[in-house]
């Protein structure tokens, strides 16, 4: 079906209210790529899954975001069957040099240090939304249904009803469990009163597009400005991201700066490794922002991805925690539902939270030491860093604990991951 011919009312046929009055037996709310990666890990379930996205499908892959994707992420994609769709629209990365700014001591981390041919990945929005999309219309047990807007949900102690704008009329369905997949601020997390703890931090980040004169090798760039972290990230068709972060001021001028003076300013950051750059399209500035849920869980409902935690992009971890996010809880639901238990129920649910929630709390933790850490001038500050990156590039076991942490090769894999 093509993307713009989704559902846009929910049939009788759509709504088969079972004997104990469920139309569902979840219901995601949000298809960005975390609710979409959720319904395709369920596509064998057994499980009846309703997936609503407000944007139009064209809008939602429109976005001009690209991410870094971790090893486990691919491993996650390849066990969903969807892989083989994403990976020739994305680039590869053999290659990751870590410095503080300009000082010589680099750490490189190498293909070797990990026996696998490449390191990671860097996808655009599209190149992962698309495929998850179409991936999701072809699951017999989804139904997919954009553009509509979730607009109330209640919870009671056997079930939730979900209240759906759909082609500007209210329709009601009822699930098991709702997921919330609705990114930062989660209308449905709001709506359930689950508190969260964190800071938006003193930087804001600059995302651009840039064409390099050489060639990237498939090499991605950590550099660690006093300012903020810079990272390059090698795409198809020799163009590269940047993420630059640095003070809301900072930040606002850049933004505010002509083509030529802001690939000036851009051009000192970068070292002149690759020859001349050139920018290609627009700069977009975001708000940088630290957030853990409370709680992942509640009776009938959980959180997962941007809705359960936002953190800094210094590793571009985000995307790839929710990702592992909707692996696991996949996989306890599916557990749950094979042992003919209720997905809803919250001692089935805190399953998932107790994987999740202190994982995601360390990457999170990391990525807010490494900011920290880096974006300092304080004199015995900056010599323990350049001590500890020496370590780093001259201890193996040191530099491959990094770099497993980094590609979400530590922690608790999902059974989904192909290894
Ligand atoms: C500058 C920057 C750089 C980043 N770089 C990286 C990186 O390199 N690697 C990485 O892993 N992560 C990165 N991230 C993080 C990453 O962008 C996010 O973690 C990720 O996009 C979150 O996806 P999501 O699906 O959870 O939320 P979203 O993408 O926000 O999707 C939520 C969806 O829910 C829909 N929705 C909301 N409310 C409703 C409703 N009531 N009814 C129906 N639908 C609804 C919205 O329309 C939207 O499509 C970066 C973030 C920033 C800011």
């Amino acid at each position: 079906m093509a993307l713009s011919q989704l559902s846009q009312t929910l049939s009788p046929s759509q709504t088969p209210t079972d004997a104990r009055g469920y139309d569902y037996d979840l219901v995601i709310v949000g298809g960005g790529i975390i609710g979409l990666t959720l319904a395709s890990a369920l596509k064998d379930s057994g499980l009846s899954v309703l997936l609503i996205e407000a944007k139009v499908a064209s809008a939602a892959v429109a976005k001009g975001q690209a991410y870094a994707v971790h090893m486990l992420s691919a491993r996650i994609y390849q066990g969903i069957g969807v892989w083989d769709k994403i990976l020739p629209q994305i680039a590869k990365y053999c290659q990751v040099r870590l410095s503080d700014a300009d000082y010589g001591d680099v750490v490189e981390f190498a293909t070797t240090d990990l026996d696998t041919p490449e390191l990671g990945y860097v996808a655009e929005h599209q190149a992962l939304l698309q495929p998850l999309q179409e991936f999701v219309q072809n699951c017999d047990h989804v139904t997919y249904l954009c553009p509509a807007e979730v607009v109330g949900t209640q919870y009671q102690q056997d079930g939730a009803t979900i209240e759906i704008k759909v082609a500007e009329q209210i329709q009601t369905v009822r699930s098991k469990l709702v997921v919330a997949a609705d990114g930062a601020r989660s209308p449905i997390r709001q709506a359930a009163g689950i508190k969260t703890l964190g800071w938006k931090y003193w930087q804001s980040c600059i995302v651009a597009f840039v064409k390099p004169e050489k060639p990237h090798n498939n090499t991605a760039y950590e550099k660690f400005w006093s300012s903020g972290p810079f990272a390059i990230l090698p795409l198809p068709g020799n163009r590269c991201r940047i993420v630059w972060t640095a003070p809301h001021e900072e930040a606002k001028a850049l933004c505010a700066l002509d083509d030529e003076q802001f690939l000036a300013e851009l051009s000192r950051r970068y070292g002149d490794q690759m020859g001349k750059l050139e920018l290609l399209g627009d700069r977009f500035i975001f708000q940088v922002q630290l957030m853990q849920s409370d709680r992942y869980v509640l009776p009938r409902l959980a959180l997962i991805g941007d809705a359960a935690h936002n953190c800094h992009p210094v590793g571009g971890q985000g995307l790839n925690l929710g990702i592992r996010d909707a692996a696991a809880l996949a996989e306890v639901i599916q557990t749950a539902h094979k042992a003919g238990e209720d997905i809803g129920k919250i001692q089935i649910l805190k399953k998932y939270e107790r994987w999740r929630q202190k994982e995601n709390l360390t990457i999170l933790g990391f990525t807010d030491l490494l900011d920290r850490v880096f974006s300092n001038n304080f004199l015995p500050v900056v010599l323990v860093r350049r001590l500890g990156l020496g370590i780093m590039q001259r201890v193996p076991l040191v530099k491959v604990f990094a770099l497993k942490l980094m590609i979400g090769l530590k922690g608790r894999t999902p059974k989904l991951a192909k290894l």
